[in-house]
């Protein structure tokens, strides 16, 4: 993945940066909302040309985030989803056999491996635990790709993989056996609350909100410094529509009726509230603000449009 699809923002003394692995995926719209129709997304006139299509198709990233911080005692690294990771084997072609760039991409910031002290997975898709681990070349083994880190897992999501979905025959758990329980084995997770303070300094702290309905134990996390605010998303949207629409269903909640309460008290919280959504698969601009019109209808304003 070229270095110009990387992309910083300041968030008061905080930076966050994006690390994209899959650039500009395009597909139907229904793959995410699926009662949505082309000709809505044509209707919508902001959604162009950046997150859809003239034909309306939808245009979405997978990407994940570092999080850098100081305090008097140090820095923080913060890698927020891991993205889906390199040479993986996964239910669609186009997640499969992806190569390296993700960590290139990191040291590119200045930042190796071996700095990230945390990493927050909002929640356990195969698309956010990826580069938890990396496969040992000469073992086959999975290990961790953050040895110095603690991963922080929610207590809720993990248990209810550990529990049900995990044995429900309608999930694969291929990515929680290479990239979620080798941690757990080496004892470097740590099982969190939903509202879970990640990291704080004099001047800024990050905390998980809850948002359950995407997967039982789904958290976004919030980033608040000198009076500047942001939320990462995670899944609990997956496309700037949603914020149009968020009280349409989500292809991909596991439970649908969850999702759909959480989306609109979402957009009912942040919409016209000067906090940055940095959107977990939005499409470049990635970070953008959720605005109300005249009309009292929601869209979203990515930075720079
Ligand atoms: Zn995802």
């Amino acid at each position: 993945m070229a270095r110009e699809y990387m992309k910083s923002w300041q968030v008061g003394d905080v930076t966050v940066t994006r690390i994209v692995e899959l650039w500009d995926f395009q597909d139907n719209i229904n793959m995410t909302i699926p009662d949505a129709t082309p000709e809505e997304v044509i209707a919508l006139r902001w959604l162009h040309p950046h997150y859809a299509t003239s034909d309306g198709r939808q245009r979405i990233n997978f990407q994940g985030f570092v999080v850098q911080a100081s305090h008097d005692s140090g820095s923080r690294t913060i890698v927020v989803d891991s993205c889906i990771g390199a040479g993986r084997q996964r239910d669609f072609d186009v997640f499969c056999d992806l190569p390296e760039g993700f960590l290139e991409d990191l040291e590119s910031l200045g930042v190796s491996r071996l700095d990230v002290d945390t990493v927050m997975c909002t929640h356990l898709h195969f698309d956010h635990v990826g580069w938890n681990t990396y496969k040992d070349p000469a073992t086959g083994e999975y290990r961790p790709t953050f040895p110095n880190a603690r991963y922080l897992f929610g207590r809720k999501e993990y248990e209810a993989w550990q529990d049900t979905i995990r044995h429900d025959g309608h999930h694969s758990d291929t990515h929680l056996v290479e990239c979620v329980d080798p941690i757990v084995a080496l004892g470097m997770a740590d099982f969190i609350e939903p509202d879970h303070r990640i990291a704080a300094g004099d001047s800024w702290a990050i905390h998980c909100e809850p948002s359950h309905g995407h997967t039982p134990g789904h958290v976004h996390v919030h980033i608040s410094s000198r009076g500047e605010h942001a939320v990462i998303t995670g899944d609990l949207m997956h496309h700037p529509m949603q914020c149009a629409m968020p009280h349409r269903p989500a292809t991909f909640d596991m439970d649908q009726e969850t999702g759909r309460q959480t989306r609109m008290a979402f957009v009912d919280k942040y919409a016209d509230s000067g906090v940055l959504v940095i959107g977990a698969h939005f499409a470049e601009p990635t970070a953008g603000h959720m605005v109300r019109d005249a009309a009292g209808e929601v869209w979203f304003r990515g930075l720079g449009l």
